[in-house]
């Protein structure tokens, strides 16, 4: 009979992150499918409010805990995520994909004598597990299982609903670790070059810029700086992702007018990334295919274009606003600041 470990973290605030709530919300739904024990692994430097948040669960609850686990760093998270695999000797570990479970979570499972199988989307199947991820850039879906255990499944997030429980007393097992001599200091964060974090995997929007902003406009002119101020205007008061299409994130080799805050990490496509966001907002982006197949896990899709014949009014966008993006982000930016008269 299968068990089952979901391994948490909790954030700077000592909350647990939300793609470790997604991956509890997963293990609860697998282990009641399966009719299999559950037990959550929490590692923080205080385990407390996590154990608070997922009393509710009814799970195991395991913790690992310290001033050690205050920071992401390969050595002391290897050696918890190891003691916490070896406490629960679970057959099944579930854990996020986030950048501080998916950099120890290979090393764990070979000290485990483990297999783990990455970008999960799904999970299916009573009593073989089923579970399912993309692959050559999002167009062929896989359906894996395996008999080797202990089997690792790195969930990517915004694939299911976090966990939300009433808050209870927070009642967990302490686990105890030795660790390695630390040769790796955490002194601090430093914030991206200008301070522009553009990518926020968690905001409900994203905003897509394309090539348009920096062509020629009505008036013969190009306006990239006054195209610079919209978009960041915008996406700093909506708090949304900013998302580009490859023509206007190339133009920066082609010698191009350039907006200095996107880079390549921007790009959405077939070339790029597949974000997942309940909304999208194109805009100066004819919505050519390999642009849009970037789309996929966008729920509700608009656009602003001044081409009626574009890719978006082909079927691509729910909505799709035939105008200057210019003017309509204008008067978007003005409504909220609330300076629109
Ligand atoms: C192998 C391959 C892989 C590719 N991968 C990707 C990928 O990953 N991502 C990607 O994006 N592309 C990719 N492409 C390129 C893609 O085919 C398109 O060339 C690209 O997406 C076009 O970008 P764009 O729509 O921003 O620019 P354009 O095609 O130049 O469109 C600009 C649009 O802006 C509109 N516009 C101009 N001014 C305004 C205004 N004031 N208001 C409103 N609208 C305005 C214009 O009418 C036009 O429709 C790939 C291509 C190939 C061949």
């Amino acid at each position: 009979m299968e068990s089952i470990l979901v391994l948490t973290h909790t954030d700077e605030t000592n909350a647990l992150t939300k793609a470790s709530l997604e991956t509890v919300t997963a293990g609860r739904e697998l282990a009641a499918r399966l009719q299999a024990p559950l037990a959550i692994g929490i590692l923080a430097s205080d385990p407390n409010p996590a154990a608070a948040a997922l009393a509710a669960t009814g799970a195991r609850l395991l913790a690992i805990s310290g001033e050690a686990f205050a920071q992401p760093r390969y050595s002391t998270d290897a050696a918890a995520c190891e003691a916490l695999c070896r406490a629960a000797g679970a057959t099944i570990i579930l854990a996020p994909a986030s950048s501080r479970v998916a950099r120890v979570a290979a090393g764990v499972s070979h000290r485990l004598g483990g297999v783990i199988d990455t970008h999960i989307v799904a999970l299916a199947g009573s009593p073989r597990i089923e579970a399912t991820r993309w692959f050559y850039r999002q167009r062929i879906e896989a359906v894996l299982t395996r008999v080797a255990r202990p089997w690792f499944l790195l969930l990517d997030s915004g694939a299911r609903a976090p966990f939300a429980g009433p808050s209870g007393t927070p009642a967990f097992e302490q686990v105890s670790v030795t660790l390695p001599e630390r040769r790796t200091t955490v002194l601090g964060l430093r914030e991206t070059e200008g301070s522009q974090q553009t990518i926020r995997p968690d905001a409900k929007l994203l905003f897509v810029a394309g090539a348009g902003w920096t062509k020629k406009q009505s008036d013969g002119q190009i306006h990239a700086s006054e195209a610079g101020d919209l978009i960041l205007g915008f996406i700093n008061a909506a708090g949304a992702s900013l998302g580009s299409s490859k023509s206007l994130v190339d133009q920066g080799s082609d010698g191009q007018p350039v907006l200095p805050f996107l880079t390549h990490m921007n790009q959405v496509g077939q070339t790029g990334s597949t974000p997942r966001h309940a909304k999208g907002l194109a805009t100066c982006c004819h919505g050519e295919e390999p642009h849009v197949v970037g789309w996929r896990f966008i729920g509700e899709r608009r656009a602003i274009s001044l081409d009626p014949n574009c890719g978006w009014t082909r079927g691509k966008a729910d909505v799709v606003y035939i105008a200057d993006a210019f003017k309509v982000m204008a008067e978007v930016n003005d409504l909220l600041s609330g300076s629109h008269a």
